[in-house]
């Protein structure tokens, strides 16, 4: 009776307490600016059982994956035993669901499996961390606590789950010796191994231990669900939210500012009326500087963060030795949403506390981020701390005008020339006049009553980077040949501003978007062709928020469609014997998806050989000069990330080293020179390949 007691009063407490816990964790993740995340709820279901309950993107370190699974599945399942463990506690029962007869011992027998399969993998990563010290567990950010924590809970489970195998063992041995209730419980599986260690022992020892064990299991478990909210263990409850409410389409797209977007719609037409309705947040201030600046997203993902590392180890800015880590980012938010709460508690009447999280995460970190999003493609959770890095950068240049020198001239250049170099928009069509080329200009044609199918757009680094104008005179040589209906807009392009947007300058972005689109629409343009994943992204996820919709492809889908059609004809032998190897852009690929359709084109590249490098597809290393790092140097570390990405072409023993990005061909040229290969390895575009093979 006084045993059911003080268990009644045992569980009452620690409801209590984990209740306070648990609304602590949700005042904190509801501090956070409010927006609704309320649409595609089939899909958001789809994606949580297939992310948070099927565990997929754990597949991709299958090792790590299976032993994950041990642990999840198995602590699951042996917690169903704590259903008899409550009810014979509050009862005074023991072994309550031993009624069920002969299902019960196995039962029993399937729990102790489960709990063997957890004892394996707590032990296994115990080791990983401790013994075989795995990288990613002894990042900078990981010392103090976080190492410690995920100690503490991997012993913890070991302890718990040996608590039960004994507590069974010694019972069946009780029961054996047929002493009192202990009877006719049946035998064990795994708990029958560990019975002839105990056998020498007293009915009264064994009695003890078995009460010790089940009183240590249950107290355990009690002071371990209390000890969740305060460690990264908290994703067991919130790994299934944050990915119901992670975001859904494509990863490279950006959301808006849209108190942005109306002032500079009302510069632009001072007579407009309705506001358009564009997604993001309404705030006072620009970008994020401190915890309340994020959304309640922004900060449930930190508070689900597992600290697996997964995205630091994937990260080429972390890889290549700079201060970025995208899980110390999401610590450190965490961190500082906690450190907040704390003063408010103590200091109710008190506006702020002086601090923010810019004293946390420095300038170095922040500027230091591609965007290439392989953190957000890597994290079992869905956690996204890229839209937690751009955040901040808005907040830099909007509110202190802090971005980088380098990034401002880029800025001023595109404000000034409508390009990131200084180059008059009238030569943009140059690099068709100098190749000897007929380009059709949009203007000419509309003014004739024409509207061709197509709007080539040719982006800034196809008009003026002098290695990719020649991209796009073979593409515009394909396009003439095959007799696409396209033209340019020439003198009238301007840049997308797409790098000023990832570099914090959304004000620079929106003023070229809601300036493009009404080109665009002046010209009635239906289709949109570039040879730009940055562009194209911006194009087909960006503009409709400003009331943009185009029909957009990239010059990889457009070719690869036409091979398919039989309207290329790749049978020359240019590529002999040539072994070819491919670099996904990040922003045609994980940001987009689109992996084969350049592959395609490779593959159909009579007599050579496609070879892919270790890290490919979603899995592929950023080239290095995505999010803005295309016009600054790069934060200190010790190699350039494209050094570390043409390294992976080298391996592959490639002669050509494809790509279909204007920027991935900066860097991976310039990594040739660096490896002093011109004379073995080429870098050519897709359109380039598809030309040369055309005969063109
Ligand atoms: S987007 Fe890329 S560079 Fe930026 S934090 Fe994530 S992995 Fe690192
Ligand atoms: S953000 Fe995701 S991948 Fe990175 S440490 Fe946290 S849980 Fe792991």
């Amino acid at each position: 009776m006084i045993e059911n007691l003080v268990f009644v009063l045992v569980l009452a407490a620690a409801i209590v307490v984990f209740y306070k816990s648990i609304s602590r964790i949700s005042r904190m993740i509801k501090s956070g600016k409010s927006i609704e995340i309320k649409d595609h709820p089939k899909e958001r279901w789809k994606l949580m059982g297939k992310v948070a309950i099927g565990q997929s993107k754990m597949v991709a370190r299958p090792l790590s994956a299976i032993f994950h699974i041990f642990v999840y599945v198995g602590f699951l399942v042996v917690n169903i035993e704590m259903i008899e463990i409550l009810i014979d506690g509050v009862a005074g029962t023991h072994r309550v669901l031993s009624f069920t007869g002969t299902i019960y011992p196995v039962l029993i027998s399937v729990f102790e499996l489960f709990a063997l399969s957890v004892i394996l993998a707590c032990a296994v990563f115990l080791s990983r961390r401790n013994i075989i010290r795995l990288k990613r567990f002894w990042n900078k950010e990981m010392t103090l606590w976080p190492r410690s924590d995920a100690n503490i809970i991997l012993i913890t489970e070991i302890l718990l789950m040996s608590a039960i195998l004994i507590m069974n063992a010694s019972d069946s041995i009780l029961q054996d010796r047929n002493h009192g209730h202990y009877a006719a419980v049946g035998s064990f599986l795994v708990s029958g191994g560990i019975k002839p260690l105990l056998s020498g022992m007293s009915e009264g020892s064994l009695i003890f231990l078995e009460r010790f064990t089940w009183w240590f299991h249950i107290v355990g478990v009690l002071i371990f669900l209390n000890y969740i909210p305060f460690s990264k263990h908290l994703h067991v409850f919130l790994a299934f939210p944050n990915v119901f409410y992670s975001k859904l389409g494509p990863k490279a797209k950006m959301a808006a500012i849209s108190s942005i977007t109306n002032e500079i719609r009302l510069m632009l037409n001072p007579s407009a009326e309705v506001p358009l309705q564009t997604e993001g947040t309404e705030i006072g201030q620009f970008g994020a500087k401190d915890v309340p600046d994020y959304t309640w997203k922004n900060l449930m993902d930190a508070f689900t963060c597992t600290e697996c590392g997964r995205c630091t180890s994937s990260c080429p800015a972390n890889i290549t030795g700079k201060a970025l880590s995208p899980r110390k980012i999401m610590m450190d938010v965490r961190d500082r949403a906690e450190e907040l709460d704390s003063f408010y508690r103590k200091n109710p009447k008190d506006q702020s506390d002086g601090k923010s999280l810019l004293d946390k995460i420095t300038t170095e970190e922040i500027w230091a981020c591609t965007t290439c999003n392989a953190c957000v493609q890597e994290c079992p959770v869905n956690i996204d701390p890229v839209a937690v890095i751009l955040e901040l950068r808005r907040y830099l240049f909007l509110e202190k005008s802090a971005a980088p020198g380098e990034l401002n001239i880029m800025f001023t250049n595109i404000e000034n020339n409508g390009a990131p170099w200084q180059f008059s928009p009238e030569d943009r069509l140059k690099w068709a006049h100098d190749a000897g080329l007929e380009v059709p200009l949009m203007a000419d044609l509309f003014s004739q009553g024409k509207k061709p199918e197509y709007l080539f757009w040719v982006g800034s680094s196809g008009a003026f980077d002098d290695r990719y104008k020649k991209v796009s005179v073979q593409f515009v040589k394909i396009l003439n040949a095959l007799k696409i209906d396209y033209a340019v807009l020439g003198p009238e392009e301007t840049d997308t501003a797409d790098s000023a947007r990832r570099s914090g300058n959304e004000m620079l972005y929106q003023m070229q978007t809601l300036q493009i689109i009404e080109l665009l629409k002046s010209y009635e343009v239906k289709k949109i062709l570039t040879c730009c994943p940055h562009d194209f992204n911006t194009f087909k996820n960006e503009y409709p928020d400003f009331g943009g919709n185009f029909e957009v492809v990239h010059h990889s889908q457009f070719l690869s469609k036409l091979i398919n059609e039989g309207k290329i004809n790749l049978n020359s032998s240019q590529f002999k014997g040539k072994n070819i190897t491919y670099h996904d852009p990040c922003y045609l690929g994980r940001g987009n998806g689109e992996y084969e359709a350049p592959r395609h084109i490779i593959r159909e590249l009579k007599d050579s050989t496609f070879t892919e490098m270790k890290r490919n597809r979603e899995f592929s290393l950023c080239c290095g000069a995505g999010g803005g790092q295309m016009f600054k140097e790069a934060e200190k570390g010790n190699k350039e990330v494209f050094i570390e990405r043409i390294e992976d072409a080298i391996e592959t023993k490639a002669d050509i080293v494809a790509t279909a990005c204007p920027f991935c061909m900066v860097m991976m040229t310039d990594g040739i020179k660096y490896k002093n290969m011109e004379e073995t390895m080429k870098n050519y575009d897709i359109a380039e390949l598809v030309a040369i093979a055309m005969g063109l």
